[in-house]
This record gives C-alpha cells, sequence and structure tokens, in this order.
C-alpha cells in the first residue's frame, strides 16, 4: 500500500489516530483543506468556485466545438463531456467512445479549455492519458477495481457520490484512492434518491456540508443531474455555493430539445450566461 500524503503517520498509526472508518480523507488526519491543481488558473477547494460545463454527452466535433468556445466565453473553467455514457437502459444512447475522446482531447487544445470526461471500464484506462480529469460516476463509485486503477494513475479524479450511499461509504470509496497513494480527489453531491419522485433526485445539501467538516477534499456540486430538469438548475447551483460548494458542473447544450442525452436539465447558452452573472 502507498501513502503518499504530507504527514509521517504510518499505516499502523492511522488505524489508531483517526477513530472514524475512513482515514486518509479525515480532518482529523489532514486538517488543512487539500487542494486539488487542474493548472494554475484552475483549482479545487481554494476560494474561487470552479465552474465546469459542457454537454451531458460529446455528439459530434461541431457541437463540441460550439458548446466548448461558448461556454468559455461566458467564463467556465473546464468543458465536461461524456464519451462513454452509463446508461440506466441498454436501449438509450451510450456515447460514441474512443471517437469521443478524441474529439475532446482535440477541442481540449483549439480552445484552451482543460477537460474531464468520465471513465467506465479499466478497459479504457489507456484512452484516458490525454484526459485532464477523470470523472467516476454515480453507477459506478462502488466499482473498487475501477477507482483503484483510475487511482493509479495519478490524475486528479472527480468521484460522484452514488445515488443511493452515505456519506459514510462515499467517504470510503474516496478512501480507496487516497490508499492508493492519489491525494487529487475532488467529491461531487449530484443528488440522491428518496421517497420523492417529483424531481429526479434530491440535492443533499446537509452531506455538503457536512463533508466540508468530516473531510479536507474539495466538494461541488451538481445541480443538473439532482434537478433533472432545467429551470431547477440556477437555485440548485447558487444553494450549493452558499452552503460551501467548491465549485459546480452543470450540463450545458447548444440545442437541449436534440440532445442525446440528459436535455431536459441542459442549459442552453442564455440560462448558462444568466446563472454565471448571478454568480
Ligand atoms: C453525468 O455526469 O453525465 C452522469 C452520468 O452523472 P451521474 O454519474 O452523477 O449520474
Ligand atoms: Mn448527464
Amino acid at each position: 500500500m502507498l501513502i503518499v500524503m504530507k504527514n509521517t503517520t504510518t499505516k499502523h498509526q492511522i488505524g489508531n489516530v483517526v477513530a472514524k472508518k475512513y482515514k486518509l480523507v479525515s480532518r482529523e488526519y489532514h486538517p488543512e483543506n487539500t487542494l486539488v491543481e487542474i493548472n494554475k488558473n484552475v483549482v479545487f477547494g481554494g476560494k474561487k468556485p470552479v465552474i465546469i460545463a459542457g454537454p451531458c454527452a460529446i455528439e459530434s466535433e461541431k457541437q463540441l466545438l460550439e458548446i466548448a468556445k461558448k461556454v468559455k466565453a461566458i467564463g467556465a473553467d473546464m468543458l465536461r463531456g461524456g464519451a462513454y455514457k452509463p446508461r440506466t437502459s441498454p436501449y438509450s444512447f451510450r456515447g460514441i467512445g474512443k471517437e469521443g475522446l478524441s474529439i475532446i482531447t482535440t477541442i481540449s487544445k483549439e480552445v484552451g479549455i482543460p477537460i474531464i470526461s468520465e471513465i467506465t471500464s479499466v478497459l479504457d484506462l489507456d484512452l484516458f492519458k490525454n484526459v485532464d480529469m477523470i470523472q467516476i460516476g454515480s453507477r459506478n463509485m462502488s466499482n473498487f477495481d475501477l477507482l483503484e486503477r483510475v487511482a493509479d494513475i495519478g490524475k486528479p479524479i472527480l468521484l460522484k457520490r452514488g445515488m443511493s450511499s452515505t456519506m459514510e461509504e462515499f467517504l470510503l470509496a474516496a478512501e480507496y484512492i487516497l490508499k492508493r497513494g492519489n491525494p487529487n480527489v475532488v467529491l461531487c453531491e449530484r443528488g440522491i434518491r428518496t421517497f420523492e419522485t417529483s424531481s429526479r433526485n434530491i440535492l443533499d445539501l446537509n452531506t455538503l456540508a457536512l463533508i466540508q467538516k468530516e473531510s479536507h477534499l474539495p466538494i461541488i456540486a451538481d445541480p443538473s443531474h439532482s434537478a433533472g430538469r432545467f429551470d431547477l438548475v440556477i437555485p440548485l447551483a447558487k444553494a450549493a455555493l452558499s452552503a460551501g460548494s467548491h465549485g459546480l458542473i452543470i450540463e450545458v447544450h447548444n440545442n437541449p430539445k436534440e440532445a442525446l442525452c440528459d436535455g431536459n436539465q441542459s442549459l442552453n447558452f442564455n440560462t448558462f450566461e444568466s446563472l454565471m452573472k448571478q454568480l
């Protein structure tokens, strides 16, 4: 086991000193906020919230280029876009795969914006070499083999909370990555399942606030997947930032009505601009 943290505590001592089940991710173990740096201007965990924007899925080069230029001009710090989409139904659009990753990495250089994309299988690890940050989605939060193998690449990871996971399970999933020697983890509260069915998920601001006490890792919010509808994204985004969120990941599409994935919850350029002005 590799522990590369700024601390001299040994594996044995961690077990004794930190009473919680999660150790390396806890504030007890590491009292200062961890900063996860993508580049000099994009740092999670500091005073300035990091805004990630882009489509749920990469559909074509033309689509992504238009979105990348626009969200950057409006003020996004990073571009999102899924090449591999984990879908609840096998009949839904599951992404354009390898070609999507090649499109997003080319556009990143052309437009000058760092990128994040979701990995769904250890078989694809080599394809993610040119991505600045790797997303592990809600459906894979408990895929411990994937967590360890992605951790080993050493790149920053956005770890989304499982839709039915407790805070402890969420932090233990992050613990898998830190225990592997990769401290560059940003947590993401993306809404949980409750008895309430009137919106897609419930943005759990309690946990968003509590995690900042329990852990030194940065945490951001995903109001798009929490809400499941575009008209709730702005109020949820503002609420999350008020609760101390270190950033936001927002789905933005050039033509939400025609989007191949998550169009209902995607903001168009005007609404995204309005959100950024309000922040
Ligand atoms: C996504 O970011 O498009 C996604 C699939 O999110 P989640 O894993 O939170 O459902
Ligand atoms: Mn989505």
